[in-house]
């Protein structure tokens, strides 16, 4: 089974670092935003997609609230998903599945490149996506989902893992808390030697792994949801799966290193 793993940043966020551990309060604190491309035999697939490119030319205009609380969007058109692709030899119509770990600004925000993709997310991940509570609504995008309402879509259930091609090759985890559709995916590479798991939101860096530190109130849908999957996350690592984290700069320059 041929296999290959393309992993892009589409860009950095500079952010108050408090809002990912709850303590470092003021701190001007610059990451990552993972997506991923994967070959399979049975399909092109990506996982989550980025921060979108048509609103970087009026961004207060395309997202709105959304983008008050960042500091800094360090992103060119060349960082977006798009354009990382063709770079990579990826034709966008040949990607067949996009899996959303969930629908926020820096994951879903290239969905609409990729009308012909069957998009697997979990069933509450999209009625959050279009109208959330209030004080998590802001994390949504409007403007990039709007065009995305009658794409093709498995809607899965938020809480069973799903073996995206009964291969046991990429497995779609169940990981509420953050949000409470939250997914992450786990990745056996033939010629890697541990499984990867592409925890993405639903743990941002070691400290919230390590430490138990929670995310600020706003971006944490449930505490008891957020902590199972924290243990979930470290089961896996203990018996030998390589967690990468959403948004820590220093594990993902690490990291990608294997696959430049
Ligand atoms: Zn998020």
């Amino acid at each position: 089974m041929s296999m290959r793993f393309y992993p892009f940043s589409a860009g950095s966020y500079v952010v108050n670092q408090g809002t990912l551990d709850n303590v470092n309060w003021g701190i001007p604190y610059e990451h990552p935003l993972p997506m991923y491309a994967i070959r399979h035999p049975k399909g092109t697939v990506i996982f989550d997609t980025g921060h979108n490119h048509r609103g970087l030319i009026d961004p207060k205009s395309w997202y709105g609230p959304s983008i008050e609380g960042i500091i800094k969007i360090n992103i060119t058109e060349a960082d977006c998903l798009p354009a990382q692709l063709k770079r990579a030899g990826i034709d966008p119509d040949e990607v067949t599945h996009v899996v959303l770990s969930h629908m926020h600004i820096d994951h879903a925000g290239e969905m609409a490149s990729f009308p012909n993709a069957l998009f697997v997310v979990r069933a509450s991940e999209l009625s959050y996506g279009w109208w959330a509570p209030l004080h998590m609504r802001y994390n949504y995008v409007f403007n990039d989902l709007k065009d995305t309402r009658f794409f093709n879509y498995l809607e899965l259930p938020d809480t069973v893992d799903f073996d995206l091609f009964r291969d046991g090759a990429l497995i779609c985890l169940a990981t509420p808390g953050h949000t409470p559709g939250h997914q992450s995916l786990m990745v056996t590479l033939p010629d890697y030697d541990q499984p990867i798991i592409l925890c993405a939101d639903a743990c941002y860096t070691p400290t919230n792994l390590e430490n138990g530190n929670l995310y600020s109130s706003n971006l944490i849908w449930n505490v008891e949801a957020w902590y199972r999957t924290i243990e979930k996350l470290k089961y896996f690592r203990s018996i030998g799966c390589d967690l990468w984290y959403g948004h820590h700069m220093e594990s993902w320059r690490e990291k990608i290193k294997a696959f430049a």
